[in-house]
Parts: C-alpha cells; sequence; structure tokens
C-alpha cells in the first residue's frame, strides 16, 4: 500500500490524480489532501478518500472546513498555512507527494518533500524554475525520488529507458543524447493574427485546443511561457544545457515529447491528451495501471503535423531561454514576473501583449542574484512580484 499526499487536490491535476487512485484502492491509500480555498470540494474529497489530514489556506477556511467535516461525520483533522503543508509532505507515514500547487506557493511544501527523501510526484514545475539547483540537490542529498508528472518530461524520461529511474546526467557523453525535442501545441493563438492578439480576453486565452487545464498553466500555454518553464525544468530534471533543448510545434498534442540520439534514433511517448497517463506512469512506475485514458487511434488522429517555433509571436519563450543562459536567479525573476503578470490579465488590468512586456520589463531591470540559498531566491521572487505590481500600475494609470 502506498501512502500519499496530494498538494493542490482540488485543482485539474489534483483531481485528475484522485481519479487514477480511486481506480486503485488496493495499492493507494490517502494520507493528506490540501486545498486553497475550495472549502467544499475539499469537503466532499475527504468524505470519499477518508485521508488522516486536510490543510487549507486561512484560518477561516480551516474553520468552515472542519464544521462541514463534523456535519459529514468525518475524522479528518484539519490545518492551515505554509508550515502544515510542509508538514503533511513530509510526515513519516508519507511514501509519495503529488505536488500539484501551482506557482511559487509550491516550492516550501515540495523541497520539504525532497528534502524528507519522499517520492515526489512532480507537477508544479515553478518550483524547479525558481530553484532548481537547490532542490536538486536536496533530492540527491535525501535519496528522494523525483518522477516529472509534466506531459513532455514525463515523456522524454520514459523516452530514456536505459537510466533506470534515476534522472540522467544528458551532459554525459555515454548517455548518447544529441537533444531533448520538447514538444508543444502552440496553445490557442497558434495562428491567429498578431496584430489582434492584444484584444484576446481571458476566456479566449484560457481555451486551450487539447488540454483542460488550470487558468494560470492556459495562458502560460496561450503565450507558450509554459513552454519556455518547461525548458528550464528540462534543464534541471535531465542535466540538459540550453543548447541541447529544442522546442517543436506540434498541434495535435499525441506526441508528447522526443529524445534524439546519436546514432539518429528518435525515442518518443504518444498518447491521448489527458494527465492521468503520466499521473499513472508515476504513481505506479516502474510498473504500469490502468488510468482510465482512452486508447490511442492513431488512424482517427491521421495527421502528425510539425512546425518551429516563432519567437516574434512567442516572445515569453524566447525570455525563459534567456533567462535559463543567464542562470542564478534570473528563472526566479521571470517566474515571479509571469505569476503577476498572468493575473494581472486574467483580472482585466493589462492585454495580452503587455504579460511579456512586464516580465522582459523585470528581468532587464533588476539585479540577477546568486540562487545559493532559499532565502535569496524568494528574496528575488518577492522583488520581482513588487517590480512587476509598479510597472503594471505605471502603465495601467
Ligand atoms: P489549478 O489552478 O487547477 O489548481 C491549483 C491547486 O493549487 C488548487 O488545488 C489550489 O487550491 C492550490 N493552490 C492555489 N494557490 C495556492 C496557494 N497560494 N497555496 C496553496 N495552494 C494553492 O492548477 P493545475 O492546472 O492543476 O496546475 C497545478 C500545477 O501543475 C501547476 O504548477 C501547473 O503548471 C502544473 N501542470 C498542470 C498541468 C495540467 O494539465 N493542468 C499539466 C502540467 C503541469
Ligand atoms: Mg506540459
Amino acid at each position: 500500500m502506498q501512502r500519499i499526499t496530494v498538494l493542490g487536490a482540488t485543482g485539474s491535476i489534483g483531481v485528475s490524480t484522485l481519479d487514477v487512485i480511486a481506480r486503485h484502492p488496493q495499492r493507494y491509500a490517502v494520507h493528506a489532501l490540501s486545498a486553497h480555498s475550495r472549502v467544499e470540494e475539499l469537503a466532499a474529497q475527504c468524505e470519499r478518500f477518508r485521508p488522516a489530514r486536510a490543510v487549507v489556506g486561512s484560518a477561516a477556511a480551516a474553520d468552515r472546513l472542519a464544521a462541514l467535516l463534523r456535519a459529514a461525520g468525518v475524522k479528518t483533522e484539519v490545518a492551515w498555512g505554509e508550515q502544515a503543508l510542509c508538514d503533511i509532505a513530509s510526515a513519516a507515514e508519507v511514501d509519495s507527494v503529488m505536488a500539484a500547487i501551482v506557482g511559487a506557493a509550491g516550492l516550501a511544501p515540495t523541497l520539504a518533500a525532497a528534502r524528507a527523501g519522499k517520492k515526489i510526484l512532480l507537477a508544479n514545475k515553478e518550483a524547479l524554475v525558481m530553484s532548481g539547483q537547490l532542490f536538486m540537490d536536496a533530492v540527491h542529498e535525501s535519496g528522494a525520488v523525483l518522477l516529472p508528472i509534466d506531459s513532455e518530461h514525463n515523456a522524454i524520461f520514459q523516452s530514456m529507458p536505459q537510466f533506470g529511474g534515476n534522472l540522467p546526467a544528458v551532459r554525459d557523453p555515454a548517455a548518447g543524447v544529441a537533444k531533448i525535442l520538447l514538444t508543444a501545441s502552440g496553445g490557442p493563438f497558434l495562428t491567429r493574427d498578431v496584430a489582434t492578439l492584444d484584444a484576446v480576453t481571458p476566456e479566449q486565452a484560457c481555451k486551450h485546443p487539447n488540454w483542460s487545464m488550470g487558468r494560470k498553466i492556459s495562458v502560460d500555454s496561450a503565450t507558450m511561457m509554459n513552454k519556455g518553464l518547461e525548458v528550464i525544468e528540462a534543464h534541471w530534471l535531465f542535466g540538459a544545457p540550453a543548447d541541447q533543448i529544442e522546442v517543436v510545434i506540434h498541434p495535435q498534442s499525441v506526441i508528447h515529447s522526443m529524445v534524439s540520439y546519436v546514432d539518429g534514433s528518435v525515442l518518443a511517448q504518444l498518447g491521448n491528451p489527458d494527465m492521468r497517463t503520466p499521473i499513472a506512469h508515476a504513481l505506479a512506475y516502474p510498473e504500469r495501471i490502468a488510468s482510465g485514458v482512452a486508447p490511442l487511434d492513431l488512424t482517427q488522429v491521421a495527421t502528425l503535423q510539425f512546425q518551429k517555433p516563432d519567437f516574434d509571436r512567442f516572445p515569453c519563450l524566447a525570455l525563459a531561454f534567456a533567462a535559463l543562459r543567464a542562470g542564478g536567479t534570473a528563472p526566479a525573476l521571470l517566474n515571479a514576473a509571469n505569476e503577476v503578470a498572468v493575473q494581472a490579465f486574467l483580472d482585466l488590468k493589462i492585454g495580452f501583449r503587455q504579460i511579456d512586456r512586464v516580465i522582459a520589463h523585470v528581468v532587464d531591470t533588476l539585479p540577477h542574484g546568486d540562487a545559493h540559498s532559499i532565502d535569496a531566491v524568494m528574496a528575488q521572487d518577492a522583488a520581482a512580484r513588487a517590480a512587476a505590481e509598479a510597472y503594471i500600475a505605471r502603465v495601467t494609470k
């Protein structure tokens, strides 16, 4: 029996995770669940999965959750705040942690799971982007097992079977990896006239052609910052330098990424675009379990297309490559500025094309530091948020 904590249980990834877990009650038990504010949904999940603990974002939310659970006769213990999240991520009773909180808020609990040597199912890419070296060091020091949930990184992992589950050092010539080919759908605005992009609404940006996801990552997919963050994520997970990572637009989202080897072989992982596949893969690794995903019918898909990304249409992708090459805290600045800009776009404060301008402004004007400690990273994160807010206030006045 594997005992699991799901951080971000009420989100898109959290719900898909519980769907897979529910299909295999003899293999998995839920130790703890977390949600930020959606208390009713979390209460229903507690009723169904009977976790020992549940964590929410505020004292008021904790009171509401406790009342709902009492009324339903559920004995789950309720807590709130960052320390409680770190506790359920590192508790001795826990084997695996699904890290599916969105954004920088997920960093502390994900790092706590890494330091405690857990099996980490990593969906929260922002944590790795902000503090890649520190996070990977924590994983190596504690002997934690890191399994990528992001569909591209899960596909890359599956396309490197020779490493037996140890995240490979692509830099090692013996690995024979020529390139990581990170596929991207191109999002909802792949072919839209660039001149009209400033007029798009959050609803249009969140309407992804192939995937159903949370709002922040949906906007990131529309700007292709999501792919930029994934380039940085691939760098840390697989030890790949920026030059060894290539983004390929593949609008059908059937090939989830590829690895090109020096002998000319290209290995890929294919499947219908449904996150339950990478979730089931990581939950059961190295075994395989059913996920509920329909089998892929290639005759139905019929055509697979590929094209090079257009960096003028998607400036966020170029900004992310530049931040990776700059190193240090540049990716943390990029990530924080992006979180603020995306929220401002969702709140109708700025237009779609202003998102990349906010990020460029922050990365260009703030000094880049050394990402040698979490305190240093968090200080840069805070400085970037303040600079992004100030810039937005200036341009929207
Ligand atoms: P979502 O918005 O649907 O869910 C986010 C979850 O995080 C919710 O449970 C919410 O309660 C919690 N949360 C939000 N703010 C919080 C805070 N300040 N403190 C604590 N908890 C908080 O997001 P999602 O689409 O499920 O994405 C989750 C993570 O997985 C993101 O990092 C995203 O990049 C990554 N990811 C998602 C997908 C996908 O298909 N949805 C694919 C790949 C990677
Ligand atoms: Mg992805």
